[in-house]
């Protein structure tokens, strides 16, 4: 079916079924890795939000959930590349195994910024955990990266957290721009 949003047209890439089926996959090898350690996991607002909160509900492993803000596309269909630091992270994430949990990597512009930033607090470890990851765009190399629910095509994608002009971001499922 497909899906007008503002002047676009957007057609199903992956059912809500498939997202939250991916999910659980993705926490249990969470909850494997992480056994016995108390991870701190930090959403990157506002795409994350939906994506952390059921990823959360599946973890066994104590563990911490914030959130921190950037912001990078700013309402269009291409990276802009420049990066709005919207709020920072004001947990002490010294000494600590932190879970960055982004929605999508694209160029990867957004989490090497966030990661060298956190790197400077000295926590444990970081290790990055996303939705989405378009390998065909990204421009650098992110060994922190290491939980990956769907890889993609270069293409613009809505829904689950993601928007298109702050619109989209409320659906269950995603949907690509056709
Ligand atoms: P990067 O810095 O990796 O180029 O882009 C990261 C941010 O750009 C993501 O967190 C997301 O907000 C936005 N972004 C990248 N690709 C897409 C896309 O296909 N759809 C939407 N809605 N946002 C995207
Ligand atoms: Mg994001
Ligand atoms: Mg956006």
């Amino acid at each position: 079916m497909k899906l007008q949003i503002d002047d676009l047209e957007f057609a199903p890439l992956f059912s809500p079924e498939a997202i939250q089926k991916r999910i659980a996959e993705i926490a249990e090898q969470i909850n494997i890795d992480f056994e016995g350690r108390r991870p701190i996991f930090v959403g990157i607002l506002n795409g994350s939000f939906m994506f952390a909160a059921d990823l959360v509900k599946e973890i066994v492993v104590p563990c911490e959930v914030t959130f921190t803000k950037l912001a990078s596309y700013l309402g269009g269909v291409s990276s802009t590349r420049t990066l709005r630091d919207d709020f920072d992270l004001h947990v002490n994430i010294t000494g600590k195994d932190v879970i960055l949990v982004e929605d999508i990597i694209d160029t990867g512009n957004t989490i090497k910024y966030l990661i060298e930033k956190l790197l400077l607090r000295n926590p444990a470890s970081i290790t990055v955990c996303t939705l989405l990851f378009k390998p065909d765009s990204v421009e650098h190399s992110i060994e922190e990266l290491k939980y990956v629910a769907f890889q993609i095509p270069n293409q613009f994608v809505v829904g689950y957290g993601l928007d298109y002009k702050e619109l989209g971001r409320n659906l269950k499922g995603i949907y690509k721009k056709i």
